[in-house]
């Protein structure tokens, strides 16, 4: 039988590892399994005020081209971990995190979209 998308957006288990900051960890319906750690989870944060600071960092990225080959300097910056996490009914997570950011939701549509393993993330064209 096809896999329909209806399973790679469905989980069948969602594991939340919220006092050991180790992250989120997502069975799906069609077998597949997804990692995410909270600091990649704040990264990808889809609400209104993340996208637009992303946005800004893109359009920076792309004024400072020239400079692209040299390494960014570090930057002391904590890592946010998350501090709860609840299900949205049935098709999103939502999770606070511990600089106070607590208005991302995370449908697993989302999710699945965003899989951070080898096979999800390498280019399918
Ligand atoms: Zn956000
Ligand atoms: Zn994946």
């Amino acid at each position: 039988m096809p896999v329909s998308d209806d399973l790679r957006r469905k989980p069948a288990s969602v594991k939340i590892h919220l006092s050991s900051g180790a992250g989120v960890d997502i069975a799906w319906a069609d077998g597949h399994s997804s990692h995410f750690d909270f600091v990649y989870l704040r990264d990808h944060c889809p609400c209104a005020t993340c996208n637009d600071e992303r946005a800004k960092k893109e359009s920076l990225a792309d004024s400072s081209a020239a400079f692209r080959s040299s390494p960014s300097l570090p930057m002391f910056k904590p890592k946010p971990r998350a501090q709860s996490a609840e299900a949205v009914g049935q098709y999103a997570i939502r999770i606070s995190f511990s600089d106070g950011h607590s208005t991302g939701i995370y449908s697993y549509d989302l999710l699945r979209s965003i899989c951070p393993c080898a096979s999800c993330s390498s280019p399918t064209q």
